[in-house]
């Protein structure tokens, strides 16, 4: 996180550098080159934002599995067949967070849809 809190000064540097050499200028054609400057930092400053929130987006996955609903989702973590209860109108997975310390039973293809949130 040190290297996005260096690339976010430098970013930030390049903006109030352009900007404020920019503002001095007597020329509109003495600007573009200064303008330029700022949305150079500004596009770093984008990027580096956007690979830091992916980063930690996966890191978080990485260590709370549970927490996200990729872990529903994921066809190789089910096991078993799929399960339903009374009263229910979807079928799911048995490790579907929505059957989750429901009293369920084995799928036995009553005219139940899957569950579209762990598609059996
Ligand atoms: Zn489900």
């Amino acid at each position: 996180m040190s290297r996005v809190g260096a690339t976010q000064t430098v970013a930030l540097g390049a903006i109030l550098a352009g900007w404020f050499v920019a503002a001095g200028q007597h020329s509109s054609s003495d600007v573009w080159p200064w303008l330029a400057l700022c949305l150079a930092g500004l596009g770093l400053s984008l990027m580096t934002n956007a690979m830091a929130l992916f980063t930690l987006r996966r890191r978080i996955i990485r260590r709370f599995p549970a927490l996200t609903l990729t872990s529903a989702a994921a066809p190789d973590r089910a096991g078993g067949e799929p399960v339903s209860g009374d009263g229910m109108t979807l079928f799911h997975r048995p490790d579907c967070i929505l059957v989750t310390g429901k009293n369920v039973e084995a799928h036995r293809g009553d005219g139940r849809q899957p569950c579209g949130m762990c598609r059996p």
